[in-house]
């Protein structure tokens, strides 16, 4: 299939066509199915022309007005999951059930975001006169967004910046280009022409959206060495503001007092859904020694039991790795497990068919010290650890770099609480793992980020605070 004149730029809400192209991959086959266009660097600098125009206008409409236009463009996406569906899964490898989900849930965060409103506030009033507070938009934000949730993502940030008034270049990843340039053409039907444009590259590109003067703020969702290129980029150009929801390595504490059977049945998806490509996947679990060995075969049938195929195929439930990179880095990290004493419970290497299919695969007997413990390995290859006290299991799950996720699970809630309060992670969960809304805050301690998405905390890293001292009346 050649979809090559199919995809264009939007840019001013017009489509513009490429100059050049690049391949796009189908992860089930590793065959090239479609070309997305390359935006060239004028291509860039007549998107923000083109968003700096259009936020004269944007910013100053109604909250009612960027309400509606919002609603509507939710609404169409809602009309279109059919097709966007489909693109989802022939770019991104996952089953269409899934990507489906994806389509609905990504209108959702237009709604979510736009229902959420920053009041300004009055700080003080006395004799001396009244201070208030009040927020202005930024300008152009720049999205930036990674291939494991394509449309989710970037529409996370974009959604975001409207809500607050700002208008929005998207740059999807490389990999997976092409619902989002539908997404854009989506947009132009409902917004103002300028406000949403996508403009598809490499990472060169990203790097110069990173350095333009006329963006004002980028959102990020990527990897944590990306996410520093970024920041310092964005601090060498024009002190752009930076959002950054980076990577993780989140543990999962298994307590002694657990329904292993039920614990499992949920821990898998928490770490296997989108074939462990998410950022908030369960990527470690701590399970005390009494329930280790129990909870560890029960994960081990659960991975044996799960139907892996391609996205189109009836009844599949996880697909391929989305690229070659990270295919050929999930069986390095396995390799490095086996040579580090893990062992494999289930699964254990490459499907042998095309794509970029592993075998979702429990590993025990792992510690600290091997690349699938200490790393984000981002695939379908999960650890089970083993510790003896709380103390212990709450030292080794904050001894990383990360601090994306985290859960404990166990029958005494209150002593998972106890133990909640311990870990160091944006977002902890009782008895569950994984889940965002766009009402409730989501973002990492340490190297998983900077800053927080979506709520009122997401709505006003796309602001900027004002103060303003009026007089004694
Ligand atoms: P990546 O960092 O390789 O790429 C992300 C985006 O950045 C792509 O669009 C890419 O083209 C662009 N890019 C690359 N180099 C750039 C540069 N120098 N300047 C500007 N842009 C540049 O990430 P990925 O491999 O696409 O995504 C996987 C990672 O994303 C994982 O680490 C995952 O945990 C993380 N992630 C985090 C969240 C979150 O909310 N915290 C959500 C999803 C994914």
């Amino acid at each position: 299939m050649n979809e090559q004149h199919a995809f264009a730029h939007t840019i001013g809400g017009r489509p513009v066509p490429a100059e050049r192209w690049f391949d796009v991959i189908d992860p089930s086959t590793g065959a090239a199915f479609a070309q997305a266009p390359d935006a060239s660097r004028e291509q860039l600098d007549l998107a923000v022309a083109a968003a700096r125009q259009a936020f004269e206008q944007w910013r100053l409409l109604p909250q009612s007005e960027r309400v509606a236009a919002m609603r509507d463009f939710a609404a169409r996406v809602r009309g279109q999951v059919e097709g966007l569906a489909r693109l989802l899964t022939l770019e991104q490898g996952k089953p269409l059930t899934a990507a489906h989900r994806e389509v609905l849930v990504t209108a959702d965060r237009i709604d979510g975001m736009a229902a959420l409103e920053i009041k300004p506030e009055v700080l003080r009033e006395d004799v001396g006169g009244r201070v208030l507070l009040d927020y202005q938009p930024l300008g152009v934000v720049g999205a930036i967004a990674p291939w494991n949730a394509p449309l989710i993502l970037a529409t996370q940030i974009a959604a975001q910046a409207l809500a607050a008034g700002n208008t929005v270049i998207v740059k999807p990843s490389p990999f997976t280009p092409l619902a989002t340039l539908r997404l854009g053409e989506i947009a132009a039907e409902a917004l103002p022409p300028g406000v949403f444009n996508v403009i598809a590259g490499g990472n060169a590109l990203g790097q110069c959206m990173t350095e333009h003067p006329g963006i004002d703020k980028i959102g990020f969702v990527g990897s944590t060495a990306t996410g520093k290129r970024v920041l310092a980029s964005a601090a060498n150009s024009t002190l752009k503001r930076v959002s950054l929801e980076l990577g993780g390595n989140d543990p999962a504490i298994v307590l002694d007092d657990v329904d292993v059977d039920q614990v499992a049945a949920r821990l898998f998806w928490s770490a296997f859904m989108n074939s462990g490509q998410i950022c908030m996947a369960v990527k470690r679990v701590f399970a005390h020694e009494s329930v280790a060995e129990r909870l560890t075969a029960a994960l081990a049938q659960k991975a044996q039991q799960v139907k892996v195929g391609g996205g189109f195929e009836p009844d599949v439930e996880l697909g391929p790795l989305q690229n070659k990179p990270q295919y050929d880095k999930v069986l390095a990290i396995l390799q490095d497990a086996k040579e580090r004493g893990g062992r494999v419970v289930t699964g254990g290497g490459a499907l042998p068919r095309a794509g970029y299919f592993i075998a979702p695969t429990v590993i025990a007997g792992l510690t600290e010290g091997s690349r699938l413990v200490d790393e984000e390995q981002f695939g379908p290859v999960l650890p089970v650890l083993t510790y003896k006290t709380i103390e212990e299991a709450v030292q080794r799950a904050n001894a990383t770099r990360y601090g994306l996720g985290a859960s404990v699970w166990a029958g005494d809630v209150a002593r998972a609480h106890e133990v909640a309060r311990r870990l160091e992670a944006g977002t902890v969960w009782i008895n569950a793992h994984g889940g965002a809304t766009a009402d409730i805050p989501f973002g990492g301690f340490k190297e998983s980020g900077l800053g927080r998405a979506m709520g009122t905390l997401g709505l006003k890293s796309y602001l900027e605070a004002r103060v303003i001292y009026l007089p004694p009346t």
